[in-house]
């Protein structure tokens, strides 16, 4: 699957592969665009293959050249079913938390910075609520490139502690993820580093989360009614849906899936436009959320939510918005009872299928998939505020033990 360019998504202009971020005709978002896509034998054929990482789909992926494929391993996460915590549907959790860094981001982020290397790139810069910021430092660590992410300054220390890890220059920014963005691009524009935001501002990064899609086709083995995932800008629910339309086009599926959104009240601009049928306002009236790693107030690229919100009308899916209350509870019930520890942001698309199911959106029955997308020891500061009501004994001797249960 051969790309020499990309495409407008919004006035379909054809224009040649290069590093500038939006289409020179109508300033709207680039997408890749391959120039043939692979016959259903030759995918089938690519599903045989022993490769245990995204990279197995490098045929559908825009790296020309092999040697330019940054690699971590990241991709091919497991399908978790989830019998306790909605025992009417059926549902899985897409383990994307086991990723190298622990969230999803490692798709988009490997994708991305192979690109970044093959259009010779040697920094690259990337705005973020954490995990983007961490996954591409380690990728650069491991290409010995220079790393600046620009960060809010509330970011857990998790992620902070990551960043530290993989050797980035770390910038703390007073304000939101929108205020890092804007910073970001000026950065990049100015020194001509590579962008590695992933938000749609780079349309390399969104081609890794199209992985997605092709691993749930291969557990699968058919397509689920309803894909849930917690949305920034929205580009790995775009990726997801792009995997699934590849598959159709290849003839290898009939159906799509339902894609649905999940925000949190407090940051939710692309939800409340999605519910009033309008165009995205950025939110200037955000307030901080437990669920940090989807708190986009898209100041100046309000656009990007305008495509999200297009895609899931397109696939005739919903939009959820969660309150705190309930991030809260679905994040301290998921490790209860199912034993899986997500960070608040990855918890609300499990959160999400219940609120459907209970709306009656969801059927008795449906397949749906919620995409658990950063693990929980990313916010151990979350915890340590919310669990701390735990009594924990200290033991020394056998009469210690606490045994009246
Ligand atoms: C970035 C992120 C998201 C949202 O992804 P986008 O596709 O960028 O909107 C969801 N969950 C977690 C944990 C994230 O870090
Ligand atoms: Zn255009």
């Amino acid at each position: 699957m051969k790309t020499t360019k990309l495409k407008c998504v919004k006035c379909s202009k054809i224009q040649p592969l290069h590093n500038s971020y939006f289409c020179s005709f109508c300033g709207s978002i680039l997408k890749v665009d391959y120039d043939y896509l692979p016959d259903k034998k030759s995918f089938e054929k690519i599903l045989l293959s022993n490769e245990r990482s995204l990279w197995k789909y490098k045929d559908m992926l825009p790296v020309k050249n092999e040697s330019n494929i940054i690699s971590l391993g990241e991709g091919f996460t497991p399908l978790v079913p989830l019998k306790n915590i909605l025992p009417d549907i059926e549902l899985y959790g897409k383990a994307e938390y086991l990723n190298p860094t622990a969230s999803f981001k490692d798709r988009p982020s490997s994708v991305g910075i192979s690109v970044a290397k093959e259009q010779g790139a040697t920094t690259v810069a990337v705005a973020s609520s954490g995990n983007a910021g961490v996954s591409v430092a380690a990728y650069a660590a491991k290409e010995k490139m220079r790393c600046i992410v620009c960060i809010p300054k509330n970011t857990s220390i998790g992620k902070v502690s990551q960043l530290l890890a993989y050797g980035a220059e770390v910038n703390f920014v007073n304000g939101g993820y929108s205020d890092c963005f804007n910073l970001v691009s000026q950065l990049c524009e100015k020194f001509g580093y590579a962008n590695l935001t992933s938000t749609y501002i780079n349309p390399y990064t969104v081609e890794g989360d199209k992985t997605v899609a092709y691993e749930l086709y291969e557990q699968f083995q058919e397509v689920p009614d309803w894909i849930i995932v917690p949305i920034g800008t929205g580009p790995l629910l775009a990726g997801v849906w792009r995997g699934f339309n590849e598959l159709k086009e290849m003839g290898i599926i009939q159906k799509l899936p339902r894609m649905v959104g999940v925000q949190a009240k407090n940051c939710s601009p692309i939800a409340q436009a999605y519910k009033e049928n309008r165009e995205v306002h950025s939110a200037l009236d955000w307030s901080e959320t437990l669920a940090g790693g989807i708190a986009d107030q898209l100041v100046g690229y309000e656009q990007d939510g305008d495509y999200t919100n297009y895609l899931i009308n397109k696939s005739g899916g919903d939009f959820v918005i969660l309150s705190e209350d309930e991030i809260l509870d679905i994040w301290k019930k998921l490790p209860l009872v199912e034993g899986i520890f997500a960070e608040p942001t990855g918890a609300c698309s499990v959160g999400a299928a219940k609120k459907l199911f209970d709306d009656g959106i969801i059927k008795k029955d449906d397949s749906v998939v919620s995409l658990i997308t950063g693990h929980g020891l990313k916010a151990p500061d979350l915890v340590e505020k919310f669990m701390n009501d735990i009594n924990i004994p200290t033991v020394s001797k056998i009469d210690d033990f606490n045994n009246t249960k």
